[in-house]
C-alpha cells in the first residue's frame, strides 16, 4: 500500500500550515500554487494565543520569536482627539503563549523555509487546482499552469485552502459568492520610533477605523486605515494613493496623521464578506478563507485557518490509522463538524466589531461608555473563549 498522500490547493498560511501538520504526523501533501513568488510587502498580523499554540507544537516558536514583536496589550483611543478609551496591559498569566505581532510576508516565510525541509512536501508553484473528480477510493486533481493544462494528480483527498477566491469552494458547488462590505483596507509599515510601545492600537472614528503594532523584529510599525469606499476591486491588493488617505485623516489626531505621514507606500484591499462554505464534501475539504473568510475586525482570519489546518490533520491521521483510507470522508466530516459553530461565531464578532467600531455620534458614545464600563479585565472575559481555544484531540 502506498503512503498516504493529500492535495493542498493553495500555499498561504493555511495550506502550508496544513502540509506542515500533515508532515509530523507521516503524511504526504503535494501544495499547488497558483502564484509563481511570494513576494509581498505592507501587510501585517497579529496571531494570537489560540493559533499561536498550534505554531509552537509545529516547532516554530524560535523562527517566529526572530521575526515577530509581543504585544504587551492594547489601546483604544478616540479618532479625532487621540484621547483614552481603555488600556487593556497584556496578562501573561491569561496568556502564556506570545500575542506575535508580525508581517504577513515574515510569517509566510517561517512556513515556506519549515515546508521546504520536510521530504513529505511536495511543492507545486505557478499551477491552480482547476478540476476534481471524487471515486471511492480518491481524487483525481487537474492542474492548469506552465507545465499545461491536464496534469493530474491522484490523491487519497483535496484541500481547499485557496483563499476568498476558492476554485475549490466553488467546484464544490457553493452558490453564496463574496460580497463586497462598503470598506476598504489601506495598509503600510513605516520606520519604528523609540516612543512606540510594543501593542495594538485602534483608533475608532465615525465609519472609519485604524490600527498600528511594531513588526519586524520592532523595526517597523504595521499601519492599516479602514475607509468606506464605493466599488470593489477583486483580488489580493493594489497600490493605494497616498492624497486619499491623507484626506481620509484629515480629521484625525494628529499622533495618527504624524504616524500614517511617515509611510512610502499603501496598499489596499477591497473587504469581502462571504457566508461560511459546507467544510465537507465526501473527499475535500475547504480551509481558512476559502471556507470562512473573516472580515479583520478581529484579526483572526489567519488564525482561524491555523487551527483548521490542526483540527483536519489530527482527524484525517486518527482516521487513516483505525480505517485506512477508507476513513477519509468521515474524518473530513468531523473536522467540518468540529469547526462549524466557532467559525461561525468569529465572522460574527468580526461582523459585531465593525459595525461598533463605525459608529457615528450619538451612538458612539454609548459604545465608549459600554467600553469604559467593560475595563481591561472585563474585555479579557469577554474573548476568553476565542483565545483560550485548544485542539481537543
Ligand atoms: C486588512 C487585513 C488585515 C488582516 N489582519 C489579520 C490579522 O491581524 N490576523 C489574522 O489572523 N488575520 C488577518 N487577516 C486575514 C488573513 O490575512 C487571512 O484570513 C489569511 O491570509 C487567510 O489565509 P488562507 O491561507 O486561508 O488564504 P490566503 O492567504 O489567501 O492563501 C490562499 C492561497 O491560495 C492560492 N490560490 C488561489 N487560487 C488557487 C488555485 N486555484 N489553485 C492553487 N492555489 C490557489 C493563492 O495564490 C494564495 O497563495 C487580515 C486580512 C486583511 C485583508
Amino acid at each position: 500500500m502506498s503512503a498516504p498522500h493529500f492535495v493542498i490547493a493553495g500555499a498561504g498560511i493555511g495550506g502550508l500550515t496544513m502540509a506542515l501538520s500533515l508532515a509530523r504526523r507521516g503524511i504526504a501533501s503535494t501544495v499547488v500554487e497558483k502564484r509563481t513568488g511570494f513576494g509581498e510587502s505592507g501587510a501585517g498580523l497579529q496571531l494570537t494565543s489560540n493559533s499561536g499554540r498550534v505554531l509552537d507544537a509545529l516547532d516554530l516558536a524560535l523562527p517566529l520569536k526572530r521575526v515577530s514583536v509581543s504585544s504587551h496589550g492594547l489601546m483604544i483611543r478616540r479618532w479625532r482627539s487621540g484621547s483614552e478609551l481603555l488600556e487593556m496591559p497584556s496578562s501573561p498569566e491569561r496568556m502564556p503563549t506570545p500575542f506575535r505581532m508580525l508581517k504577513r510576508s515574515d510569517l509566510h516565510t517561517v512556513l515556506l523555509d519549515a515546508a521546504r525541509a520536510m521530504p513529505n512536501i511536495r511543492l507545486m508553484v505557478g499551477r491552480g487546482v482547476q478540476e476534481v473528480s471524487q471515486s471511492e477510493n480518491g481524487v483525481s486533481v487537474t492542474l492548469s499552469g506552465q507545465s499545461g493544462t491536464g496534469e493530474t494528480i491522484q490523491s487519497l483527498g483535496l484541500i481547499g485552502a485557496d483563499g476568498l477566491w476558492s476554485r475549490v469552494r466553488d467546484l464544490t458547488g457553493d452558490p453564496s459568492p463574496p460580497v463586497f462590505t462598503g470598506y476598504e483596507a489601506w495598509r503600510a509599515v513605516v520606520p519604528a520610533r523609540a516612543v512606540d510601545k510594543p501593542r495594538v492600537t485602534l483608533h475608532l472614528g465615525p465609519g472609519r477605523h485604524a490600527v498600528h503594532y511594531p513588526v519586524d523584529g520592532g523595526k517597523q510599525i504595521n499601519i492599516v486605515v479602514v475607509r468606506q469606499a464605493k466599488e470593489a476591486r477583486e483580488g489580493w491588493s493594489r497600490d493605494g494613493e497616498r492624497r486619499i488617505v491623507t484626506e481620509h485623516l484629515a480629521g484625525a489626531s494628529p499622533a495618527l496623521r504624524e504616524l500614517a505621514g511617515a509611510a512610502e507606500g499603501w496598499q489596499v484591499w477591497s473587504l469581502f464578506d462571504r457566508k461560511p462554505a459546507a467544510m465537507a464534501q465526501g473527499r475535500i475539504a475547504l480551509m481558512g478563507d476559502a471556507a470562512h473568510p473573516i472580515l479583520p475586525f478581529l484579526a483572526q482570519g489567519a488564525s482561524l485557518a491555523i487551527e483548521d489546518a490542526a483540527v483536519l490533520a489530527r482527524l484525517l491521521a486518527e482516521k487513516l490509522g483505525s480505517e485506512g483510507a477508507a476513513g477519509v470522508p468521515a474524518a473530513i466530516a468531523s473536522y467540518a463538524a468540529a469547526r462549524a459553530r466557532r467559525v461561525a461565531r468569529v465572522q460574527e464578532e468580526s461582523r459585531g466589531n465593525g459595525r461598533s467600531y463605525h459608529l457615528g455620534w450619538p451612538l458612539s458614545i454609548a459604545r465608549d461608555f459600554a467600553l469604559k464600563r467593560l475595563g481591561p479585565e472585563g474585555l479579557r472575559n469577554r474573548y476568553g473563549w476565542l483565545y483560550d481555544w485548544r485542539d481537543e484531540g
